[in-house]
This record gives C-alpha cells, structure tokens and sequence, in this order.
C-alpha cells in the first residue's frame, strides 16, 4: 500500500458560513487536510455572481473563482431546495427565492404561498447539495448529496436555517426546524454529498 499524503494540506472554503465550515472540516481532517475561511487566506470581499443553471456549475465556478484568486485548493457548497410541484423551483435560486439574497423569513413566505393549495401527498421535494474542490493544476472533484421529504404549511421549529423549518425529512415526522442538529448533520443532504467527496479523496489517495 502507497504511503497516505498527511502533509497537512490547507484548503480554503469559497463560503464565510461558519457552520457548513465545520462540516466540510471533519471530513476532510481525515485526510490532513485543514479548511481555513477565504478571509483567512486572505482573499478581497469579490462577489460571485451565481449565474448557472445547476448547483454543479454553480459549486464549481465559485470554489474555481476563489482558486484563482488565492492559487490554493479551494472547496465550494452550493445547495438548494427542489419542490416537484413547483417543477423543481426554488432550486439554484433558493437564497434569492424572494428577492433579497437570504432573506429566509421572505423565501419561506413565498414557497408557503405556491403551495398552500397542494395535498400533502404531493408536496414532495429535496434538498440538494453539491460539493466541488478544485486544485490550482485543474483537478476537480465534486460531489452530490440529497435528502428527500415533504413540505408543511407553515413553519415548525426554530432549528437549522434557511427551509428547515418546512422541510420533513422522508422517514421523520418531524421538520428539520425541530430535529435535532447532530441528526440533520448525519443525514443531510450536505453530509451526503461529504460522505461521497470522503469517497472521492480516499480513492484519489490510493491512485498517487
Ligand atoms: P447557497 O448558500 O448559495 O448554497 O444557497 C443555499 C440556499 O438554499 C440557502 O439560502 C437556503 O435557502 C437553502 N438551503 C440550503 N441548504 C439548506 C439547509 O440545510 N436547510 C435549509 N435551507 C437550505
């Protein structure tokens, strides 16, 4: 067996969001590698304009964007809620669902309007989240997490952010606003698709 690369690594994370910060950072230890915030590497307040029509352009053109800037190993999150009813709308404009840029209060407002007429049974849909680390010579590696559910009427729980408090997770009764944050990070859409860059990494490891 190859020697592992513990060279302690440090990657920057295109995101400011703390808490998706951790996540990302207790996968990728494993690997000797550390996340430090795009501040941290010292990168100018530049705002990527995100303009694609799918989370994989969006995750990749923010963790390039940021790469280009700072020459490092950067890693980008973009994640969204997909409704069936809405034909997959908010989608890759859920933080802007509304308008202002993560204006939860609003988005929430909004999506309860478009549904409120539908049956539960058909109030289906799922949060996306796809992860992509991009290295400066171009290597890419990118990864989708889902987790699918159903979408209340009105809002449950003060947990987690953004839809949470709408979304029920297929197999709970209960909506991410009120199960407990350890539970949503074992199975949520973006412990998912770490769960599958964990994969990606260790096979990328064994082929060096
Ligand atoms: P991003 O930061 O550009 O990836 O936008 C993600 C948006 O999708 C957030 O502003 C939320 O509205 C929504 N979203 C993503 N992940 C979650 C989650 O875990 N819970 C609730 N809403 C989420």
């Amino acid at each position: 067996m190859k020697e592992k690369n513990h060279g302690g690594d440090v990657i920057v994370a295109a995101t400011r969001n703390r808490h998706k910060i951790e996540e990302i950072q207790a996968i990728t230890e494993e690997f000797g590698m550390s996340i430090i915030s795009r501040d941290e590497a010292g990168v100018p307040p530049v705002e990527i304009v995100e303009d694609g029509e799918t989370f994989e352009e969006n995750s990749y053109k923010k963790a390039f964007e940021i790469m280009k800037i700072c020459g490092r190993t950067t890693i980008a999150d973009d994640s969204g809620l997909e409704v069936d009813c809405l034909d997959g709308a908010p989608g890759v404009f859920s933080a802007r669902f509304a308008g202002a840029d993560g204006d939860d209060r609003a988005n929430n407002q909004k999506l309860k309007e478009l549904i409120k007429d539908v049956p539960y049974e058909e109030r289906t849909g799922r949060f996306v989240s796809v992860i992509t680390m991009v290295f400066p010579d171009g290597e890419v590696i990118s990864s989708r997490g889902e987790v699918e559910g159903r979408l209340l009427l009105e809002e449950s729980g003060e947990n987690g952010f953004g839809y949470d408090p709408l979304f029920v997770p297929l197999g709970y009764d209960e909506s991410f606003g009120v199960i407990d944050s350890e539970v949503k990070n074992r199975i949520s859409h973006r412990a998912r698709a770490l769960e599958g860059l964990r994969e990606k990494l260790r096979q990328r490891e064994e082929n060096r």
